[in-house]
């Protein structure tokens, strides 16, 4: 059955502020949000405060708007993200000045304030919750919607299972990233491999001599296995699908700790560039700004995301100069050479919900 999803386009009518996107995005707060669910509720708003010089993460004038409407429902917002005190929120405007209420560390500033879960998918065996997300009565994922190196796609799954954790589930996520193998004992050092990649990806690492791979510029084009002379280079079954498998999974234990009529699901689609917003740095947008979509079904509102992101709206600037896109797939699949979808589709199977979806518009 398709779930419902609210959208309101960029799209404007006339020169009035009614007619952008905040004030779009509160009529659909008003009309479709949480509501009286949220009275009387501790409300984690999670959202990512940005790195070093990035201006692209969500304006505070989205993130006001969400935590007034919190107020003014009853419920207790603080806004939360992982290492909120050393990347500096202030120098993007996250101040509880501005947005009206704490921001914090979903951790503690200390990093040791987590509910541990068992989870068995390779090497991820824990899923450390962070303390404040845990214990909140109420969850509202708020993200920015923007390309990533090693899953193709950085939306609400990305925001939950890279942010709401501690660094040892981080790594252990991170450990799941791959899929090239290098074979020392045929390797002839030739570097025939390394001119052969356009993307900056792979390297000898000097003190070791082992071949390294970078799975954030890798697009597993494979150009590096065809040049080997000596077939050193072989693509494995542990492939890049596993990370995503694995933030799915992670995704699916962090939002086990609500009930399922106490999550939210907001993504903004503006400034969508290609990279995730912990690179410390803005590119050029990838299409221009769509709008945002909300939900209470993360597929579906992640499904409504990407297929609002269309290879047809293509602003070259958006793209490295060194880079050449793939001829098929999604946006973000011919950018980094990954699938997007294969996240939803791990989030659809653990019971997250449906990639079907109804749009509703908020104009
Ligand atoms: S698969 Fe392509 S992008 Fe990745 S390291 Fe090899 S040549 Fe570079
Ligand atoms: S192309 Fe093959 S043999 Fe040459 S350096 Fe790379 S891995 Fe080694």
């Amino acid at each position: 059955m398709a779930e419902k999803i609210y959208y309101s386009s960029m799209a404007y009518s006339r020169y009035e502020a009614s007619g952008t996107l905040p004030a779009k995005f509160e009529r659909m707060l008003n009309k479709y949000g949480p509501g009286e669910r949220l009275n009387g509720k501790k409300v984690a708003i999670k959202m990512h405060v940005g790195e070093g010089i990035t201006y692209s993460t969500i304006p505070p004038v989205f993130v006001r708007t969400l935590v007034d409407y919190v107020k003014k429902c009853g419920g207790e917002p603080f806004i939360t993200d992982h290492y909120v005190y050393r990347r500096h929120p202030e120098r993007r405007g996250y101040t509880p000045e501005n947005l009206g209420c704490p921001v914090l560390d979903d951790c503690s500033i200390t990093g040791k304030y987590y509910y541990e879960k068992a989870v068995n998918y390779k090497n991820f065996k824990h899923c450390d919750i962070a303390g404040l997300i845990h214990d909140a009565d109420f969850f509202i994922d708020f993200s920015h919607v923007k390309g990533h190196g090693v899953c193709g796609y950085g939306g609400a799954c990305k925001n939950i299972a890279m942010g709401c954790v501690t660094d040892r589930t981080r790594r252990e996520l991170h450990s799941l990233e791959g899929g090239i193998v290098w074979d020392a004992d045929k390797c002839i050092h030739c570097k025939k491999c390394i001119e052969a990649c356009n993307h900056e990806a792979n390297k000898f690492c000097e003190k070791t001599g082992v071949y390294r791979v970078n799975y954030h510029n890798c697009t597993l084009c494979r150009h590096c296995e065809k040049v080997c002379p000596v077939g050193a280079i072989s693509l494995d079954t542990h492939n890049y699908t596993d990370f995503q498998e694995g933030m799915a999974i992670c995704t699916k234990t962090v939002l086990d700790t609500f009930l399922p009529e106490n999550r939210f699901f907001i993504n903004l689609l503006i400034a969508i560039t290609a990279l995730c917003d912990c690179w410390g740095m803005t590119t050029p947008s990838l299409v221009p700004d769509i709008g945002i979509v909300s939900g209470y079904d993360i597929v579906a509102v992640e499904a409504a995301s990407l297929d609002l992101i269309k290879i047809e709206d293509l602003i070259a600037a958006g793209v490295p100069s060194n880079i050449t896109l793939g001829d098929s797939g999604h946006l973000f699949e011919r950018l980094h050479g990954k699938n997007p979808y294969i996240q939803l589709d791990k989030l659809a199977a653990v019971g997250l919900g449906t990639r079907e979806y109804e749009t509703v518009e908020v104009k």
